[in-house]
């Protein structure tokens, strides 16, 4: 995971933007590995990974070094990297995930299965946290097409990477699935990393190996996948692996110990390279950056820094303001969007106390939430906006959905006027009186209306009175049609049933 820090790990250049920027912009004597040059650690780097790993219940190592990882690549520019070895930042930790299926039956085979206790059918599972640690990613290596060379563009090299590693208690891909999801939101609820696949400053490789049922002993050999930039493609790599290697245990051949890749064309895992033996990186103590100690009361200092975490907020929303687990689980996947709905809320209980709005809250809670999931929602993506490019003030929110609550507007008007709102932010009430959209008050209109709809459809008045429940939908349509969609449908409904019998 590349980190969100404003510099990168062991130099002052700048972090982040550098990627989408001109090649080898942000880069110096440092990070591009320039003899006689010294690293200097990036302070909230180190405080970002601490801080990850409060989150997800690790213990912080009160003594903790970098290491050099000695190899040659042409994207290393120092050949070896900076990082983390037998003294990570953090250690043992845990995160639970709810998962929804019993694995035996998503797919994986009875006779293997990999490491982890069995679970049912929505179940906490607590997967267990090795360690996380803080290095420096490496340059980028760039592959003009057509051409005979190779290009190195040094603007991500040395950008802090904190790496996570588990202990082997993923049991099939959905729970990996759900593990990457729910670390993708603490990290951004932490506001450390953007955490984003599909940019690459998330990145997840997947180590998997087989064992028989109630057997401890591994039966197959580690094979990593990598290469996969989506969490539904980390679901499936995993999948289509234990296929794989299950099918060859059980025909009693061997699994080799190999790199693999994930195509999302094909669907399938590909060999990418064999290895032969394990890889000597010559670990040892980095000598240019002094070892880190770290005292309790810093350790309590930093906890106080913790935002309320996802687990929390859904467990006061739901007492809070009474919310199915659906809607908690859509409203609180990103902070931005719980806020705002709590700023919603906020103002809508305001309103409610004031008597300015006459619904109740559970209510106005139902409608706002409603809004807020589809239509809201709708727009967002349909406009590739984010809940901060939003236009619509939580006030302005709060007095549509009391307009709606208190019936003065129906359905189809409400969203009429909040698609007004969503591209000129403006005010509701404003909207409806310049759109002619409130409800019509006056019951005479609205009884001609209704008169002169039955009288053109004898034939579905007819067919209501045989008993044909469909026929007074169309009557309903019909009239809504008439009025321009103001009429309460409640009303009408009520007067179209009264008329015709
Ligand atoms: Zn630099």
């Amino acid at each position: 995971m590349e980190l969100k820090t404003k510099s990168k790990m062991f130099c002052s250049c700048k972090n982040g933007l550098g990627q989408e920027s001109a090649p080898n912009v942000h880069i110096c004597p440092v990070c591009t590995g320039q003899p006689g040059t010294l690293p200097v650690p990036n302070q909230q780097a180190i405080e970002f990974v601490q801080l990850a790993g409060l989150a997800l219940n690790c213990e912080l190592n009160l003594k903790s070094k970098f290491d050099r990882k000695n190899y040659f690549y042409p994207d290393l520019p120092k050949g070896y990297q900076i990082s983390q070895y037998d003294q990570p930042l953090c250690g043992l930790g845990n995160m639970d995930i709810a998962t929804s299926v019993n694995p035996h039956q998503s797919g994986v085979p009875d006779s293997f299965s990999q490491g982890g206790k069995q679970v049912s059918n929505n179940t906490i599972k607590k997967i267990g946290i090795t360690r996380i640690h803080l290095e420096e990613d490496t340059g980028k290596l760039v592959h003009p097409t057509g051409a005979s060379y190779t290009l190195v563009d040094f603007n991500r090299a040395c950008v802090p990477l904190m790496e996570l590693v588990t202990e082997p208690d993923i049991e099939n891909g959905e729970q990996a699935r759900l593990f990457c999801t729910k670390l993708q939101q603490i990290c951004r609820y932490l506001g450390i990393s953007d955490a984003d696949m599909e940019k690459g400053n998330m990145r997840c490789e997947v180590n998997l190996s087989l064992h028989k049922e109630n057997e401890e002993k591994l039966s197959g050999t580690k094979v990593e996948v990598k290469n996969i930039n989506s969490f539904r493609y980390v679901e499936k790599a995993i999948n289509y692996e234990i296929e794989r290697q299950t099918k060859l245990l059980d025909e009693g051949e061997k699994i080799v110990q190999e790199t693999r890749g994930w195509d999302s064309v094909k669907n399938v895992t590909v060999s990418q390279r064999k290895k032969e033996s394990a890889h000597d990186y010559r670990y040892f103590p980095e000598p240019d950056i002094p070892p880190m100690e770290f005292s309790q009361s810093y350790v309590d200092q930093l906890r106080l820094k913790l935002p309320e975490l996802p687990a929390a907020k859904e467990k006061r929303f739901a007492g809070e303001y009474g919310l199915k687990a659906d809607d908690i689980a859509v409203l609180t996947a990103a902070q931005d969007l719980a806020q705002y709905f709590e700023n919603i809320m906020s103002e809508l209980r305001e309103k409610i106390t004031s008597h300015e709005i006459q619904a109740s809250e559970e209510k106005a809670t139902k409608l706002a939430v409603n809004y807020l999931i589809s239509e809201l929602r709708k727009h967002l993506a349909e406009n590739k906006h984010d809940v901060r490019d939003l236009k619509i003030s939580s006030e302005n929110y709060a007095e549509l959905i009391g307009i709606v609550a208190d019936g003065k507007i129906n359905s189809s008007a409400a969203q009429i006027v909040l698609k007004e709102m969503y591209h000129t932010g403006g005010d509701p009430s404003q909207i409806i009186a310049e759109k002619n959209l409130g409800q019509m008050e006056d019951a005479g209109e609205l009884e001609s209306a209704v008169e002169k709809v039955l009288a053109d459809n004898q034939k579905s008045v007819d067919d209501f009175k045989a008993g044909k429940e469909n026929a007074l939908k169309f009557l309903m349509g019909q009239v809504m049609k008439e009025t321009g969609g103001k009429a309460n449908p409640q009303v009408v409904l009520e007067m179209l049933k009264k008329k015709i019998s």
